[in-house]
């Protein structure tokens, strides 16, 4: 096992796309770590990098003391799962598994004997003489699992492992996932663009734009402090409300309406200076009358969450989200008043967290 360390990491493709720009990133011993962006932001690119499957342009991957950014994929001790498993269609469950330890070389009793421990592990005990063809989305998932942890790699890369899975398979997955990762305490590097799988599983994540890192952090300070608007814009299952205002004496004006200052921002502005307010719909106590720091408009929309509403209103021709408890949702139409929590409430100034 091995922390991961990137120093000024540079990929700049032929043809001139630069899809990562001098990143440093430091992943200890251990950690369960997310990549999370948008397509095209560089996420499987930074995984490559690591795993030594692209050759960087610029600075420096060190898996555990060892500099290995002139090192082949062979000699990093890395161990990369892909979307699609790339499990051999002509071989058996055992021979899938034990197939790095055939490149390393390793005797075939010992190679059995490790698959079917790993496999037994992952509850394929009963499959090891099928071929991929004749297993299940997941099963495939855990046989790609099982590879990858026959290795004994210093370090995992998985790269979406989950995408291919139906929903409830997926759900399932992340939580077996997780807690295999916990047991074997191997450090991980985790690319998905589904934020909520990030949020549930990492111990830390990174939030890529257009190969730059935008935030490194624990899922709740990504969740709860968003380091900038694109962060803040990109997390979370409903989006934040960003909403342009400005400092007008001890409050904010807000979408044409008074706003408390929120508490992480007491004390840190200029009175006159444009600002963005950052609430998520979650943060907000809606009520059908007046309230003081409200932001108060005509219900625009309303979406049903299931056991929640997600409420829209049209506040000054500014929309303004609000999650709603299930029962006591408005009707469009209806005059609402959406008063956002101060201890969660945000304010970016030049799109950076105040
Ligand atoms: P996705 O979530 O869609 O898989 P990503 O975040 O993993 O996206 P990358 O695949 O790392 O993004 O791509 C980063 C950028 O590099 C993109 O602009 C992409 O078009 C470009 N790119 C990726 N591979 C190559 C390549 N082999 N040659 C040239 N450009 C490439």
């Amino acid at each position: 096992m091995a922390a991961i360390e990137l120093r000024g990491l540079t990929k700049v493709y032929p043809g001139g796309v630069k899809a990562l720009d001098s990143l440093d990133l430091d992943i200890p011993d251990g950690e369960f770590f997310a990549l999370l962006g948008p397509s095209g932001c560089g996420k499987t690119t930074l995984l490559r990098t690591i795993a030594g499957l692209e050759t960087a342009t610029g600075g420096a991957v060190v898996i555990g003391d060892r500099d290995v950014t002139g090192v082949q994929p062979g000699g990093r001790d890395v161990a990369m799962v892909f979307q699609d498993y790339a499990l051999f269609p002509h071989m058996d469950v055992t021979d899938n598994i034990a197939y790095p330890l055939r490149i390393k070389k390793v005797a075939k009793g010992a190679r059995r004997e490790k698959a079917e421990e790993v496999g037994a592990r992952l509850g394929l005990e009963h499959l090891m003489d099928r071929r991929p063809g004749q297993l299940s989305g997941g099963q495939q998932q855990r046989v790609a699992l099982a590879r990858v942890m026959a290795t004994q790699a210093q370090a995992f890369l998985f790269d979406e492992p989950l995408s291919n899975l139906d929903a409830r398979l997926r759900l399932e997955a992340r939580t077996f996932l997780k807690k295999l990762q916990r047991e074997l305490g191997v450090t991980t590097v985790f690319v998905t663009h589904d934020q909520a799988e990030a949020l549930a599983m990492a111990d830390r994540m990174a939030v890529m734009e257009a190969g730059h890192i935008r935030q490194i952090g624990t899922p709740a300070e990504v969740f709860q402090r968003p380091a900038n608007t694109f962060v803040a814009g990109f997390i979370g299952s409903t989006p934040m409300n960003l909403l342009d205002g400005a400092v007008r004496g001890d409050t904010l004006e807000v979408a044409g309406c008074k706003v408390a200052v929120p508490a992480a921002a007491e004390g840190r502005l200029t009175g006159g200076e444009k600002i963005v307010y950052g609430v998520r719909p979650e943060y907000m106590a809606y009520s059908a009358g007046p309230a003081e720091g409200a932001l108060s408009g005509k219900v625009a929309i309303v979406e049903n969450l299931g056991a929640s509403h997600l409420v829209t209103l049209d506040v000054n021709d500014v929309l303004v989200q609000a999650v709603v408890p299930e029962g006591s949702e408005p009707a469009v139409g209806d005059d609402g008043h959406a008063l956002p929590r101060r201890d969660r409430a945000l304010v970016y100034r030049d799109g950076e967290l105040v």
